[in-house]
């Protein structure tokens, strides 16, 4: 079975995975108001072993996944972070690997990230922008994502976004396209983690399985559609329009075929400022 072409459930849509993501930690030095993660209300946290790692790539097929992604919390706050790097490629070979970090130990580190194709760095201005300045002198590109909300707890918990959006998960947007390992668990999307996290009173069997060489049967048999309704997450629908043609996974797939030229990240990125100016911009108004 493989999972770049496999239906999750009976979805009209094509829902398929085309990223793994890692969280090699529980543990972060921030905490963030929009976190996914849920970091701030996540009990018994963790470090990822990289023994667990090395067991776990027998599962995971080589570039069953387009991309892998090494997340946490703060995945330099791993204490084996180093090492992590330098088995990312062989254990999990793929198409492109990136870290997403808000760069907190990332100076101990800047001969070893390397083996990243891009970096989403989360920026806090005033706070981390000096290793932003040292992360813009190698020859990685970085997605830098401007975070203005750090440090507040979340205030939003109780709203529940999708409680009217019909069939949210069928036709929920891009997060669904990641799957994510947390401690030995996979889970379908990499917000559902954060979801049970938050809420606190979601049974992790629900929304995710073990990672064992059981979990693609095993994926398709949970039933998120009462959770995602609890969503916290900002989630788009997809209209009939966009269900019909597949708009989003068209675009997700040309940005894979072409994630690797400079011109078109160029471009990509030039037409993300751009509406994120005109999106700030109306807002302002
Ligand atoms: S830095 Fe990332 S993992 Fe840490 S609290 Fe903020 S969003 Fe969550
Ligand atoms: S509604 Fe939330 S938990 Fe459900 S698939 Fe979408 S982002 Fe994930």
């Amino acid at each position: 079975m493989n999972l770049t072409t496999d239906r999750i459930n009976t979805s009209p849509i094509k829902h398929y995975f085309n990223t793994l993501e890692f969280a090699i930690t529980d543990f972060c030095n921030l905490k963030c108001k929009s976190c996914s993660q849920g970091t701030q209300f996540q009990k018994d946290k963790k470090h990822m072993s990289v023994d667990y790692l090395r067991g776990i790539s027998k599962f995971i097929r080589s570039h069953e996944f387009n991309t892998i992604k090494i997340s946490g919390g703060e995945p330099t706050l791993h204490p084996e972070f180093g090492k992590i790097c330098e088995e990312l490629r062989e254990l999990f070979p793929a198409k492109k690997y990136i870290l997403a970090t808000n760069g907190y130990l990332l100076n101990q580190y800047l001969h070893k990230i390397n083996v990243f194709d891009l970096i989403e760095f989360s920026n806090y201005p005033t706070k981390n922008d000096e290793i932003y300045r040292e992360l813009c002198k190698l020859d990685i590109p970085i997605i830098d994502i401007k975070i203005k909300e750090e440090y507040s707890d979340l205030t939003d918990i109780s709203l529940k976004k999708n409680i009217n959006k019909h069939d949210v998960f069928r036709n929920c947007g891009s997060p669904r396209r990641i799957a994510k390992v947390i401690q030995d668990r996979i889970y379908p999307c990499c917000i559902s983690f954060g979801l049970a996290a938050i809420r606190g009173n979601i049974d992790l069997d629900d929304v995710s399985v073990i990672l064992d060489e059981n979990w693609r049967q095993n994926i398709p048999k949970l039933d998120l559609e009462n959770y995602c309704k609890e969503c916290f997450y900002n989630v788009k629908i997809h209209n009939k329009f966009s269900q019909y043609l597949n708009l989003p996974i068209i675009f997700h797939e040309i940005r894979d075929q072409f994630s690797n030229s400079r011109f078109f990240n160029f471009t990509l990125y030039a037409i993300s400022a751009i509406h994120f100016y005109f999106k700030n911009k109306r807002r302002s108004l």
